[in-house]
């Protein structure tokens, strides 16, 4: 996860062969992509909270979106990507803990809505992507993770987006396929 990093920090991370950085807030994004326009081929992936009236541009310049996490959000992205003549790889962001401070479908209402969602063409739908709530236990933690590659495992999904700085070891160890590391790649984000 590149995102409150500056370009510099980004280069570096690419000459050691880094190819995937993720961002979360878009205008910072299309900035900083606009600077690395010279280092080919960077692989960007969105991650966070997508507003319905990003997604255009969001899909102009990721290939790759962590954080589906609603059926109408789906549907839009859908419509739009067609028009963009694009089709984005897509996660779908699960909550499996009550957590306030996060979006993503709960498990039942993912399963209810699939049938659908994997039809939305020309959305990929790959994944499923899970933020751990803060506090949890180590064990906790294992256990949340376990619940969804079993949730992808059931739907046929083969990628899993989970595990940050301070809990992928865990992820790593449940079969995660992208571990979003920030901090502890590239030190703490410098302040806005
Ligand atoms: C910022 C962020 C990360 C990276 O967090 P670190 O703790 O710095 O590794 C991972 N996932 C999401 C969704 C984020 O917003």
């Amino acid at each position: 996860m590149s995102k409150g990093q500056p370009v510099d920090q980004i280069r570096a991370a690419a000459a050691a062969g880094q190819v995937s950085f993720g961002e979360s807030r878009l205008q910072e994004a299309i900035a900083k992509q606009a600077q690395l326009a010279d280092v080919e081929p960077l692989d960007w992936h969105f991650i966070g909270r997508l507003q319905a009236n990003k997604v255009r541009p969001v899909l102009r310049h990721f290939a790759t979106v962590h954080s589906l996490d609603s059926l109408e959000l789906a549907r839009r992205m859908a419509r739009i990507a067609a028009e963009e003549n694009l089709s984005p790889a897509v996660f779908c962001q699960v909550k499996l803990r009550p957590d306030p401070a996060k979006t993503g479908f709960e498990p039942e209402a993912l399963r209810a809505c699939w049938p659908e969602l994997r039809a939305l063409a020309p959305l990929r739908i790959e994944g499923l992507m899970t933020i751990a709530p803060q506090g949890l236990e180590r064990a906790e933690r294992q256990a949340l993770f376990a619940d969804c590659a079993a949730l992808a495992r059931d739907l046929g999904l083969r990628e899993l987006s989970m595990g940050m700085s301070g809990d992928w070891p865990e992820a790593a160890a449940a079969g995660s396929t992208w571990v979003r590391i920030g901090s502890g790649l590239f030190g703490a984000r410098p302040p806005n």
